[in-house]
């Protein structure tokens, strides 16, 4: 029997592919950014397919020999200053060596952070983390569902009752996170993966603290404006309340916001009702007021969102309900009045006739 690379289940090696998701037994062509499937670490987790990457780095979905389980690695690759040599060892470009060292550094003291946090339910928990083949990497939980990204790609845009329960979920999870001292910093759709439980968070943000490193590293979330990258502390505050805003806009508008350009060209982000879709206004206006707004305004955080995305509404259900029931509560006075009218108007035509 071998193990997929793909999948990391067991099928007879006559096979030339795996049953269960088609994964070729030998793998040829592989991108060579990719570290080769099958390479250990820690004489421990054997590196498999490589699913999603990003500014920060891989992500491969993984084994734990030890426990026999599935798992995920995730390795710093930061593609625009390194690359990788004979499928294994990643280097810098020399003119970068000090840049792409003080990102390894960042990436790993970041893992540390996440690795003490201990068992956290909304977030991909960390098992482990090495510097090895000339990198750094961290073990995270395998988490089973679909990201967000997977979920518009099949339904686009989500049917708002179900973006506002996950978006509830979401704040929830960062406001506990808050408490903890911490903050996710790099939410997206493909950061949010929804199982048949709960919503779970994974590839959280790294930061560096070198000014001069920053903004050549770890920028390339479209869903956290810009300006807010420009200074570390203001970017861990505020990086997870945009980001979700964008994130719920993403899904019941079905279109992204562009921050950036939209910033450059001086052009507002459309409204949901702009683009023909049915937003309870006091949410729109809310989230319209944060995509559209200054992104380093105090008064907006994760208590504000999610009153424009659940109070608001809550709110609004109340007051309907109360003025219902005040109409039922007036209708009897309202008939008596003008029955008192018409009997006051009779008693005058008679004294008149
Ligand atoms: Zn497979």
């Amino acid at each position: 029997m071998i193990k997929c690379m793909g999948c990391m289940e067991e099928y007879s090696e006559k096979k030339q592919e795996c049953p269960y998701c088609g994964y070729p037994q030998e793998i040829k062509n592989i991108n060579p950014s990719y570290q080769t499937p099958g390479t250990i670490l820690s004489e421990r987790y054997m590196i498999g397919r490589a699913f999603h990457q990003d500014s920060i780095g891989i992500s491969y979905l993984g084994w734990d020999n030890l426990i026999e389980k599935k798992i995920v690695i995730k390795e710093y690759f930061p593609e625009n200053i390194a690359f990788r040599i004979d499928g294994r060892e990643i280097v810098s470009e020399p003119k970068w060596e000090k840049l792409y060292e003080t990102g390894k550094k960042a990436f790993f003291e970041e893992t540390q952070n996440w690795g003490q946090l201990g068992k956290f339910h909304g977030i991909a928990n960390v098992y482990d983390q090495m510097m090895q083949y000339g990198t750094a990497y961290y073990v995270r939980e395998w988490v089973p569902g679909r990201t967000i990204r997977e979920i518009v790609e099949r339904e686009n845009p989500v049917i708002f009752g179900q973006a506002r329960s996950w978006m509830r979920q979401l704040i929830q999870i960062l406001l506990e996170l808050q408490q903890a001292g911490r903050a996710h910093g790099n939410l997206s759709i493909d950061n949010i993966v929804v199982t048949d439980e709960e919503i779970k968070l994974i590839n959280f943000g790294m930061r560096v603290n070198d000014s001069k490193a920053r903004g050549k590293l770890f920028e390339e979330n479209p869903y956290i404006p810009r300006e807010i990258y420009e200074d570390t502390e203001l970017f861990w505050q505020k990086a997870d309340v945009y980001a979700a805003a964008a994130v719920f806009y993403r899904m019941v508008t079905g279109e992204m916001p562009h921050f950036q350009e939209k910033r450059i060209r001086k052009e507002k982000i459309k409204a949901p009702a702009e683009l023909g879709v049915w937003v309870h206004p006091e949410t729109e206006k809310g989230l319209m007021a944060i995509l559209n707004g200054d992104p380093k305004r105090k008064e907006i955080n994760l208590k504000k969102l999610e009153q424009i995305v659940w109070t608001a509404n809550q709110g609004m259900r109340e007051k309907n309900r109360k003025r219902e029931e005040s109409r039922n509560y007036f209708l009897p006075v309202f008939v008596g009045i003008e029955g008192v009218i018409v009997v006051i108007l009779a008693i005058i035509l008679i004294l008149v006739w």
